[in-house]
């Protein structure tokens, strides 16, 4: 090497995003791109010391909806910060382009139905300056952030900007309707697009019940999607199925199978453990196993946590919010309101009206205080059921209500819990673990951007290297650089992002250098700072020393530098 390497991070454990055995080694980055691994002699103009730390490819998140955020910020929280340096949004089919003017209105109900995003905060901060796919990119190009973007084309945007009235009633795509979208869909991934994200999950609906377009798509529309996919040459297929209803689940998914045999097209879909239906997922898996052995690139989605809500003062779901008692509290900011509710007279109030609350017949919480678990200091995200708010209050003799109101009091108000839907149904994760194993599986649905007050699963990546890679108990853990590799690669990949996600010589220069020893995630909170002062939840961690994008750093000992080298992928 003759000019000196801009960076050198050195003496630091190379787990390279590709499965294989770490090894000691030291990185040199010069402009975007690593350019030296080995024992590196030339000094760099500057020097990180990786010495008792991992150094890995940056993480790619799969699932996002940061298609608003990331037309009015640069720091893309919460993903920030957790080592993520590519995020994928377009999901689920919803997003802001296309749109036409006169759909601007149906996209943001669609994206506050669908994602929780309230749409306040969406008109305040949408610029609206696009109206095709491509004039949406050209956009997002002048813009900077603190990790690379990339996104899906969202099928019910399409949809409406092709059939207009009719997409939005749910009527069916004519021959025409298919081939515009087909040739839409051409234009957006030449543009750059890395796929289509889409939806099937009929709880998807505007505020006002109306269901997600892409819902009513028959199989010759995915079909036709699909095939335009495979013209293009690269991307993927996004589906969310509706997982949470059997046999229905297994139909859409067949459909989604005969869509991928009939184009080549690859696949992924969300797949999670449902309560009502746990054993489901074992039969999508079969069925998905089935298509892979025919040779088509089927994909599952899936995620190495319990989904669900957090519950707290400040979040918009809690079992208090309709109590009048509470109402009359409810605007008051944080530290006053938690003032009051730490009167005496005013938490009896609130206890006894939600209780009577829950006495009413068809109003009661049924099993879910059984799922439900105060968050500690070092969150915990697989609870044993001894801990959930129903144990807890049958052993203090008290009802479930007053457990959880404490709970939220905690920390001045700031304490939360986690309820636990999906991949929970016997409350341990080993559901999760075993769809994590399979062996096409990809990881994603942190759903980073979307349902802002309620939760916050963007900081997934450092639940999967401190929990499944170092602390689990409760059963097997997964190895490092498993992890890694689908922290990395695999996600790279299922997007056919080449350049990225492997720590070798002439790839992209997004790295994390982690104390992967000391990482830990700190418990979620709330910040204000959407357009029209909205929030959001917001989880720090400790332990991400460095992170690289595209050669610079972009976040330093977990906290942001200025640098702001995130461009649109
Ligand atoms: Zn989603």
């Amino acid at each position: 090497m003759t000019a000196a390497p801009d960076i050198v991070i050195r003496h630091g454990l190379v787990v390279d995003g590709t499965g294989g055995e770490p090894y000691p080694a030291d990185v040199a980055v010069t402009g975007d791109t690593i350019t030296g691994i080995g024992a590196i002699a030339a000094r760099g103009r500057s020097e990180i010391d990786a010495t008792g730390c991992i150094v890995t490819p940056g993480f790619i998140d799969a699932h996002s909806h940061l298609d608003g955020n990331v037309t009015w910020e640069s720091r893309l929280k919460p993903n920030s910060g957790h080592g993520v340096t590519t995020t994928i949004m377009g999901n689920c089919g919803v997003g802001f382009a296309p749109c036409r003017e006169r759909d601007r209105e149906f996209a943001v109900a669609l994206m506050e139905g669908v994602e929780d995003i309230p749409a306040c905060v969406l008109w305040a901060g949408l610029p609206w300056n696009w109206e095709s796919y491509p004039q949406y990119r050209a956009f997002l190009a002048t813009r900077r952030f603190d990790m690379n973007v990339g996104g899906l084309l969202p099928h019910s945007c399409l949809r409406v900007f092709v059939m207009g009235e009719r997409a939005i009633k749910g009527e069916p795509a004519a021959r025409e309707d298919i081939a515009t979208m087909e040739a839409l869909t051409c234009e957006a991934l030449r543009a750059g697009a890395s796929g289509v994200g889409s939806t099937r999950l009929a709880s998807q609906r505007t505020r006002c019940g109306t269901p997600a377009p892409s819902i009513a798509a028959r199989e010759d529309e995915l079909t036709g999607i699909a095939r335009a996919i495979v013209k293009a040459g690269r991307g993927v297929l996004q589906i969310a199925p509706e997982f949470n209803r059997f046999p229905r689940a297994e139909e859409e998914l067949r459909m989604v199978v005969r869509v991928a045999r009939a184009t080549g097209c690859r696949v992924t879909y969300s797949l999670k453990q449902s309560n009502g239906h746990k054993d489901g997922w074992k039969r999508l898996l079969e069925i998905t196993h089935e298509a892979n052995r025919e040779g088509l690139d089927v994909r599952p989605m899936v995620f190495g946590r319990p989904t669900g809500d957090i519950l707290g003062w400040e979040c918009s779901l809690h079992p208090f919010v309709h109590s009048p008692a509470y109402r009359a509290l409810a605007e008051l900011p944080l530290a006053r309101r938690v003032a009051e509710l730490k009167k005496a007279e005013v938490r009896r109030a609130i206890l006894s009206q939600a209780q009577r609350a829950e006495a009413e017949p068809g109003r009661g919480a049924g099993d879910s205080y059984r799922r439900l678990f105060p968050i500690g200091e070092v969150p915990d995200y697989e609870p044993p059921l001894e801990d959930s708010v129903a144990s807890l209050a049958e052993r203090a003799g008290v009802e479930p209500t007053e457990i959880i109101y404490d709970a939220m009091m905690r920390d001045e108000g700031r304490g939360a819990l986690l309820r636990a839907y999906g991949n929970y149904a016997d409350g341990n994760l080993d559901p999760s673990l075993a769809m994590m194993r399979f062996s096409r599986s990809v990881l994603g649905l942190a759903d980073a951007g979307a349902h802002c007050t309620i939760i916050c699963d963007a900081s997934a990546p450092t639940t999967m290297l401190s929990y499944w890679a170092r602390d689990r108990m409760r059963g097997a853990r997964l190895p490092l650089p498993d992890v890694v590799r689908r922290l990395t690669s695999d996600a790279a990949d299922l997007f056919d992002l080449g350049d990225r996600g492997v720590v070798r010589v002439g790839m992209k220069a997004d790295l994390n250098v982690i104390d992967h020893a000391h990482l830990r995630l700190c418990p979620p909170r709330m910040e204000y700072d959407l357009p029209r002062e909205g929030k959001r939840l917001v989880q720090d961690a400790v332990g991400y020393r460095a992170t690289l994008v595209g050669g610079v750093v972009a976040r330093l000992n977990d906290g942001p530098t200025e640098a702001l080298p995130g461009r649109l992928v």
